[in-house]
């Protein structure tokens, strides 16, 4: 097992560099645009503005799935790794395989995504409402 969680540890660091290199691909093609700008060390120029055109440039994939290997790194040193964050069952290493920053099992991760589904579909119908009811007051 400990040879597994190695060998888990080595995937999701490779994992981390080459999704950190995407970004840094992506932003360096994004700075493109402005010319002038100093180049240097992506993070020490971190800003609010930059963090935004990260996140238009990546979108919310990219970046959660930075989050996740974090927090799969994190689990690993705290020896919380591979197993379900719902049910507390071992998440099989053959799904860890595949994803390895999974935080649920494949049951748990289905349930959560229906459910996930269903309140965003809730959230998108409120603000609809709201904007329609705004715009009525205004008249
Ligand atoms: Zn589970």
């Amino acid at each position: 097992m400990v040879e597994k969680m190695e060998e888990m540890k080595a995937m999701l660091l490779k994992m981390k560099e080459d999704t950190l290199k995407e970004i840094s691909k992506a932003m360096k093609s994004g700075s493109d645009v402005k010319s002038g700008e100093p180049s240097g060390d992506i993070y020490d120029q971190a800003s609010s503005e930059r963090d935004r055109e990260l996140g238009l440039l990546l979108g919310d994939r990219e970046r959660e799935k930075l989050r996740n290997i974090d927090e799969a790194l994190l689990k690993l040193e705290e020896g919380e790794y591979g197993i379900c964050e719902e049910c507390e069952e071992d998440i099989p290493i053959g799904r860890l395989k595949v994803v390895p920053f999974a935080r649920y099992c494949v049951k748990c991760k289905a349930d959560i995504e229906k459910q996930q589904a269903q309140t965003k579909r809730f959230e998108e119908d409120r603000v609809y409402r709201e904007i329609t009811l705004g715009e009525e007051e205004e008249m």
